[in-house]
């Protein structure tokens, strides 16, 4: 059975990773090309945009996709609306991989906002020393708020023209342990973190390190989901992929 995997995360690599021994499947994982040196998972691998839904309904028909997994990241909105047309255009079966959102706990203090934007309004008149950790695509908004000054932390550099006037650049690739935040932000001397709501394990010690600390957080909310099948991790995807595998098969007669 052929699959494309739609990535770009690390749920999406380990999908991957399970799959290639497994005889039943022949998966291509596709990314978009944002990450310089991404980490690649022993499966073949395209890279580059489809051409919007139109584009990706072709590669499905093209390829001969039987099952489309889109393990793009929570905030990845326009590949998961691409995903979500392509498969109904073509009649593929799509399987929606999302980690799970975080929740606050006792501690944390944490102001909810639905966007960058207000994410960037919410850090108030006063200048602060801000954690942002929203990757390099976002960052515009606080240019607007430039009486503060950002550590960003992100993957790859991001460009300077998106940069705000005052902010020191921070590479570094997670997964993320809390001891290392907590002395990240005490060195620093953060005053608030920012970051989007993406779930997941690899970078939620800074919530942690937060919390520990008193620090608040802007945590900017997850766009909302499209209607299809989905699940939170790897194992019941693979689940859902075998069900599919034998629905198929017994279609085909083998
Ligand atoms: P996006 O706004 O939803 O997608 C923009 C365009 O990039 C899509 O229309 C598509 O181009 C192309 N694209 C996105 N993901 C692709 C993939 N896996 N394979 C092939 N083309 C892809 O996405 P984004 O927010 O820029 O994120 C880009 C990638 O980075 C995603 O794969 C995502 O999983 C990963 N990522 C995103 C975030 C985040 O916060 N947004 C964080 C971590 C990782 P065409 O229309 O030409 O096909």
């Amino acid at each position: 059975m052929k699959l494309l995997i739609l990535g770009g995360t690390s749920e999406a690599s380990a999908l991957a990773r399970a799959l290639k021994d497994d005889p039943r499947f022949t998966a291509t994982l596709s990314l978009a090309g944002r990450t310089a040196a991404p980490v690649l998972p022993p499966i073949p691998v395209r890279i580059g945009g489809f051409g919007g839904a139109s584009g990706l309904a072709r590669y499905l028909r093209e390829q001969r996709i039987d099952c489309l997994l889109d393990a793009t990241h929570p905030f990845a909105v326009r590949i998961t609306q691409n995903a979500v047309e392509a498969a109904r255009e073509t009649g593929t079966p799509l399987l929606l991989l999302r980690r799970s959102e975080w929740n606050s706990v006792a501690g944390d203090r944490w102001t909810v906002v639905a966007d960058m934007q207000t994410a960037a309004r919410a850090l108030g008149e006063i200048p602060r020393r801000v954690l942002l950790t929203i990757g390099q695509q976002d960052l515009a908004p606080f240019r607007n708020a430039s009486w503060h000054h950002y550590v960003i932390r992100s993957v790859d550099p991001p460009p300077p023209d998106v940069l705000p006037p005052s902010a020191e650049i921070i590479t570094a690739r997670g997964p993320f342990a809390e001891l290392d935040e907590q002395q990240l932000m005490e060195q620093r001397r953060i005053e608030v973190l920012v970051t989007k709501n993406s779930g997941g394990t690899a970078t939620a010690a800074k919530l942690k390190a937060a919390r520990v600390l008193g620090l608040p957080v802007v945590m900017v909310a997850r766009p909302p989901a499209p209607q299809a099948d989905s699940v939170a991790d790897v194992a019941a995807a693979l689940h859902w992929l075998s069900v599919h595998h034998d629905r198929l098969s017994a279609r085909r007669g083998t």
